[in-house]
Parts: structure tokens; sequence; C-alpha cells
């Protein structure tokens, strides 16, 4: 059996145990060679005196070099120097992977290095426990959305990747060659989403891949992230769908504090939940909010990143973290959005984590007509979505949604500069290898 730096204890003392790692640090003085192994979750100290050590295994230390990954097998010796309490005394040692020098980038060294440079060599960034915790993080992330949905009564659904026609406006559309036919790289969920409601699935989400052209260099977007949706049937109103990201979000936050304890400390990362209920901060107030606080800003336009950021700050005063802004214009918001009859407002929610845009919500226009008018009002053939309308044509409840972006609220939730460093292989502009 293979032992890590986290399973040996004081029961091992004494007995003979095989470990593997890189080798993140070597020294050899002479009388005696130490060996740093880093695996996983820590490091173990491998001490070599010349003296009780075979030649062949001194040797092997002596002309290893950093980062290659090897199997020590030896005897483990309590040694109150060192900080886990242990060392172990090699009586053999294997090269299992050879590291060839110099390394494209450090591992343990604490100069900075260049994002680009990271994102280029990341299996070796990778390798650095902070940048390693944010993954495992993140995992814990969406299994936990997984558990609260399941106990909401969602039902996980897989919507295709591949598709005819954009949701979320043409500009963004990555276009592919379907077997000589154009086709698109699914924005979004939506259209698929929304049609199961017209099914008896009537609470389903998906954690799935959405990509988008953005044509811009932020440290928000990027070209393909992981979309949590979901959608809803039978509702009063798009309250009912607030409520449910809000739990969701409230009990994600609250499980990663418990359960990924270990690796926020390894981060450094105090994570809070945020104050409930959040706050709900109707379009036209968040604007007059922005403008008195310097931003020139109109009625109409988008909060931008500034404006959301000002928001963010002025929210982050009266300790709310995460807050709703509700009604948007309906002219600034896709098609399937129900309009606000009477105003010029949209049954629509953003959700604000600390001036930053995560989800997008609202309720949705289930009424074929309405529906179609409302397509034609914005430009859109309805012809080309026969497909979705017709789902709308024989029996549709009221319902709404959101889209969550994971990465998004990762990066917020650990007080992560940018987007990207949430994301394994970011996608951006510059950016399809690795
Ligand atoms: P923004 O205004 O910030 O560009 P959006 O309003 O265009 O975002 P939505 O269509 O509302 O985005 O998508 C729902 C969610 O998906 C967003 O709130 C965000 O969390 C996430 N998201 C959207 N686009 C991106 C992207 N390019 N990179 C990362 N996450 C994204
Ligand atoms: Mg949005």
């Amino acid at each position: 059996m293979l032992y890590d730096s986290r399973s040996i204890t004081a029961n091992e003392y004494d007995k003979e145990v095989t470990v593997e790692g890189w080798a993140q640090e070597v020294r050899n003085l002479g009388g005696i060679s130490f060996l740093i192994l880093r695996d996983r979750y820590g490091t173990v100290q491998v001490t070599a005196p010349k003296k009780r050590t075979a030649p062949d295994v001194m040797q092997t230390i002596a002309s290893l070099a950093r980062e290659s990954v090897v199997r020590v097998t030896g005897t483990v010796k309590a040694s109150p120097q060192v900080r886990a309490g242990y060392e172990i005394v090699p009586a053999s040692i294997q090269v299992v992977g050879p590291a060839k020098a110099p390394l494209p980038m450090g591992v343990v060294d604490k100069v900075d290095v260049e994002p680009e440079t990271r994102f280029n060599h990341r299996y070796m960034d990778l390798r650095r426990p902070e940048v390693r915790a944010v993954f495992e993080l993140k995992s814990l992330t969406t299994r936990l959305i997984d558990e609260y949905l399941v106990d909401n009564g969602f039902v996980e659904v897989f919507t295709p990747k591949l598709v005819a026609s954009g949701a979320e406006g043409g500009s963004t559309l990555f276009k592919v060659d379907y077997f000589g036919r154009p086709a698109y790289l699914a924005q979004s969920p939506q259209l698929y989403k929304q049609m199961l409601m017209a099914t008896g699935l009537d609470r389903v989400f998906e954690i799935g891949p959405a990509f988008r052209a953005e044509p811009s260099d932020t440290a928000r977007h990027v070209s393909e992230f992981i979309s949590f949706d979901g959608e809803m049937a039978h509702i009063d109103s798009q309250a009912d769908v607030m409520a449910m990201v809000e739990g969701c979000t409230r009990f994600v936050i609250a499980e990663v504090r418990e359960r990924g304890a270990r690796e926020l400390s390894v981060l450094g990362v105090d994570v809070s939940v945020p104050k409930a209920p959040y706050p709900v901060i109707p379009y036209e107030r968040a604007i007059a909010m922005v403008r008195e606080a310097g931003l020139r800003i109109e009625l109409g336009d988008d909060l931008g990143t500034e404006g959301e950021r000002l928001l963010g700050d002025l929210m982050l005063q009266d300790g709310h973290e995460m807050y709703w802004i509700i009604e948007y214009p309906e002219a600034a918001k896709p098609f399937y959005i129900m309009e606000k009859d009477g105003t010029p407002y949209s049954f629509s929610f953003d959700l604000d984590y600390r001036g930053q845009e995560i989800s997008s919500g609202g309720q949705r226009e289930h009424r074929y007509d309405r529906l179609v008018q409302r397509m034609q009002r914005l430009g859109l053939d309805p012809g080309s979505f026969e497909f979705y309308l017709n789902a709308f044509a024989y029996g549709m409840p009221a319902h709404g949604g959101w889209g969550l972006g994971v990465e998004r609220m990762v990066q917020k939730m650990l007080g992560l500069s940018n987007v990207r460093e949430t994301i394994l292989f970011p996608r951006d502009r510059n950016r399809l290898v690795p």
C-alpha cells in the first residue's frame, strides 16, 4: 500500500512505508542528504544519513533533478525537528518520472510568475497547493449545488451543446461546420431547459459548458465557462426562482466553509456566508445609486463593470455581499423574458456578488402569442425558432429560471482577481492551447 503525507501517523513510526511524490527540494550535505517529497496533501521529509544508507540510494538522491517523481521505501522515524514530527530513512528509491532542468517555472519559489507563463505550463502551476486548492473547492461547489438542487426536487439534465440557433444574441456565437451545415456552440441551455417545462420534468438543472465568442478581454469573461442553469415550472412569480437561487448560494457557501476548510486554509481565505435576505434593488434605484456615487450613466444603460463595482462597494458598506437587481428594462433583456406590462421593465433579475454579476434570470414569457410578438419586436425570425415555439403551443406552464456562472461565483467566493484563476485551461481570444 502506498502511504501519503496525510496517512502517515505515529502508528507508522519505526515501520516501513512506501511513498511517492515530486522531489520538491533536494539537499546534499556530504554526510547527509535531504529530500522533500510533495504529494497531494503536503510534504514528507526523506533523510538519508550516509552512514546508514546504501550507496546507490545516496547516488540517486545526489543526482536527482527537482520535480522528478520518485517512489521511496523506508522506515518512519520520529523526529521532533521536522514539522510533521517524523522523517523517512530510505531503504530504496526509484525515479518514476525524471524531470528535465531547468524547469519552465518554479513551484515553490516565491517569485511572481506571469499568468501567461502559468497558463502555458499549467501542469507545473497546478503543483502549487494554493493553485490546486481552487479546483478542489470548485469541485466541492458543483457537488454542493447538485446536492441542494436534488434535495429540492430538481432533475439534472444534459442539453445539446451543438445547436442550430443561439439564445443569447448573435454576436457571441461560435460557428462550426456540422456535416456541411452551419451550427453553433451553445451559449446557454436556455431554449432546451424551457422546452422541458412543457413535459412534467418541472424542475431541471444543468451544470455544463457554455460557449461565447466574447470580444472583450476582461477579468470576468472567457469564451468557455461552466454554467449552472435551473428552470422551474408552476411558479407564481420570479420571487420563487430568486428564493431557490438565494437558498442554493447560501447553502453552497456555508458548506464550503465547513467541508472545504482544509483547502481554504491552504489558500489563506476566510469565506463568509452572505447576509440574508439578499437586498432587492430595482434597476432604476441601482442606476440612481451609482449616479449619486459619481458614475456618468443614464437610465436604460447597462450598469457595466464600473457600475457593478460601485454598487458592490455601496452594498458592502451595509455588510451585504450578495444582492439582487431586479426589473431591468425589457429592451435590454433577451426575447424569452416576460415583460412587466404597462412599464418599460421586465420580470428579470441579476444576482451580484461583491460588485460582480454572477447570475441572471427571471420569469419567462410562456404565452405563445406574446412570445412570438416579442421575438418579432426584437427583430428575430420566429420561423427559425419553431422547434422551441412548438413547446409553447400545446400547454406550457408559467416558469422561470436562472443561469449562474460557476467560475464567477468561485472567483468571488475565494476573492480571486480573475475568473481565469478558476479555470484549468482557460479559453479566451488569445488562448486555445493548452
Ligand atoms: P456579462 O454582462 O457580465 O457579460 P451576461 O449578462 O452577458 O454577463 P448572462 O447571459 O446573463 O451573461 O449569463 C449568465 C451568467 O453566466 C452570468 O451572470 C455569468 O455569471 C456567466 N457568464 C456569462 N458570460 C460569461 C463569460 N463570458 N465568462 C464567464 N462567465 C460568464
Ligand atoms: Mg446577465
